[in-house]
């Protein structure tokens, strides 16, 4: 029974073979357009589903629907872009191998054979033929690096390059990981990624594929349930927090200047305590153990830092001190500066001054002198000069004394002053001599203003126990000339007054 219907079943289907048959061969075109859709079959799902819709058509209506073969053209032209960017992308994949084959390719020998395939892949059509080629010549290039005798030439090679320092950091961070790892309790889950790191790092690490381990490994712990995450997240914190205030602090030290020796050993201190956290990293098999290592370090850190802040504060406590004593004692100096100003100012007075008449002196007339010189000589203002002497005093002090000389003389001295203009200059030259400047003032006048000086001393009610006295006093006057110096100038004057005493002195001259 069920072999009848196989039979006929059977014949049925050969019979529309038969027929489908005799149907293509009447229409060329429509055979050659199930033909290709055969061989377009399973390029992409959307376009297989239309094929299969347009084959049927074809099949019953003998012509295609316009709609669905508009339908079959726009997915051809899609399946064309995609395979478009499908020959990009695999061009891009191939020079990514060619470049890391390059890196990893030691012998001239290798890399003028990788040359010679990366010239045969331009232009890069993306035929399979092509790229079986290519693929297989890429294959047997790679070969030898990938055998375990290879491995040890290769590592040599890189770290020739590399140089000694590098090759022992590989190999101390190999075996720092594979340490790492073999502590770690891997889930069954996670059990063949783990064997698939440890046996990428054994097979020997090199700089180009370490961040890539590292990556997967940090992946790998960051999964595992075993280990209180929360925990080993506040204490990178804890232990970014702490670094980050102590490198503010430092910076903000650098800021103010006051970066130190204490700073140094701060910072020496943090660098030690580093070395002992990588330290107690490379040594420790056990997560948990190196949790409580680093933590410890840690606490060294926190307490060099609190220990820094201390004696920062007390550093800047100190120098806050140092600034207020130097304030005051700033103060204080200006204090006494401004003493000292008054102090010299009181010399200098003392210095130009005559203590008995309190008139200035030779030291005072010297500089009036210069000064009005300059005057004269910049605005050509004229100005006269009278030198006048007491005459005869010698008698005074071997009459009366000494003291009364003295008196006589401040008497003298305000007569002068009082007699004089506001703006001439009267000064006690020495002994009983003084000497008159009168700026804007000619000889002819200086004789008058002179005379009338002579007039007023030879008129003093002196008295001496009771004895009215006689002073009077010579004169002698010059105006300034054309080529006069002070010394000139002085020099006529003073013969003038000579002239004047020899003539019967109380008298003036001109010189
Ligand atoms: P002449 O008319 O020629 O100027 O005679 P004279 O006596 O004034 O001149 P002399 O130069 O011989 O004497 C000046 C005197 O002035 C001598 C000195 O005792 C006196 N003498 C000078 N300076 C002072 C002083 O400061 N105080 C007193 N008491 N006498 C002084
Ligand atoms: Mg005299
Ligand atoms: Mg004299």
């Amino acid at each position: 029974m069920d072999q009848d219907d196989w039979k006929e079943r059977y014949k049925a289907l050969s019979e529309e073979l038969d027929q489908l048959q005799s149907q293509l061969n009447d229409r060329p075109l429509q055979h050659l357009i199930l033909q290709m859709a055969v061989v377009l079959d399973g390029q992409s799902e959307r376009l297989d589903r239309s094929l299969t819709v347009l084959c049927e058509q074809l099949k019953a209506d003998k012509a295609g629907n316009p709609e669905t073969i508009n339908q079959v053209e726009k997915q051809l032209r899609g399946l064309d872009l995609e395979q478009q960017q499908h020959r990009k992308e695999l061009l891009q994949g191939l020079q990514k191998w060619i470049y890391q084959l390059r890196l990893n390719l030691t012998t001239d020998l290798s890399n003028q054979r990788l040359s010679v395939i990366e010239e045969a892949m331009t232009p890069f059509s993306g035929h399979p033929s092509e790229v079986a080629t290519l693929i297989n010549d890429l294959v047997a290039l790679q070969a030898p690096l990938l055998t375990d005798d290879f491995t040890g030439g290769r590592s040599q090679g890189i770290l020739a390059e590399l140089g000694h320092e590098d090759e022992e950091l590989l190999q101390k961070i190999a075996s720092e990981l594979l340490s790492l790892m073999s502590g770690l309790r891997i889930p069954q889950g996670e059990m063949s990624l783990a064997r698939e790191l440890i046996s990428r790092i054994e097979r020997g690490i090199s700089l180009s594929c370490l961040p890539g381990i590292i990556q997967d490994l940090v992946g790998l712990v960051s999964r595992l349930s075993a280990y209180n995450s929360e925990d080993f997240e506040d204490y990178l914190l804890n232990l970014t927090g702490q670094l980050a205030e102590v490198q503010a602090y430092v910076e903000a030290s650098q800021k103010d200047g006051l970066l130190n020796e204490e700073t140094a050993l701060l910072s020496n201190g943090i660098h030690h305590d580093v070395q002992a956290i990588h330290q107690a990293m490379q040594d420790s098999n056990d997560l948990q153990q190196l949790k409580s290592n680093v933590s410890s370090q840690l606490q060294n850190i926190v307490k060099s830092v609190d220990l820094f802040k201390q004696k920062e504060e007390n550093r800047e406590r100190r120098l806050h001190e140092r600034y207020l004593q130097l304030q005051e004692r700033l103060e204080q100096m200006e204090e006494q500066t401004q003493q000292m100003k008054v102090h010299m100012e009181v010399e200098r007075h003392k210095a130009l001054t005559d203590s008995l008449t309190s008139l200035p002196n030779r030291a005072g007339y010297d500089k009036q002198i210069a000064a009005e010189f300059d005057r004269w000589k910049r605005y050509g203002q004229s100005f006269s000069i009278a030198v006048a002497d007491l005459d005869l005093f010698k008698r005074i002090n071997d009459s009366y004394g000494h003291q009364a000389g003295d008196k006589v003389l401040r008497l003298v001295a305000s007569i002068l002053t009082r007699q004089c203009r506001s703006t001439d200059f009267v000064s006690r030259y020495g002994g009983e001599e003084f000497v008159l400047l009168m700026p804007g003032t000619s000889a002819e006048q200086a004789l008058t203003a002179v005379d009338k000086i002579r007039h007023a001393v030879e008129g003093s009610p002196f008295n001496f126990h009771g004895e009215p006295v006689r002073i009077t006093l010579s004169l002698g006057v010059a105006e300034v000339q054309a080529d006069d110096t002070v010394e000139t100038l002085f020099g006529r004057a003073d013969k003038a007054l000579y002239t004047a005493k020899r003539l019967g002195r109380n008298r003036i001259e001109l010189g």
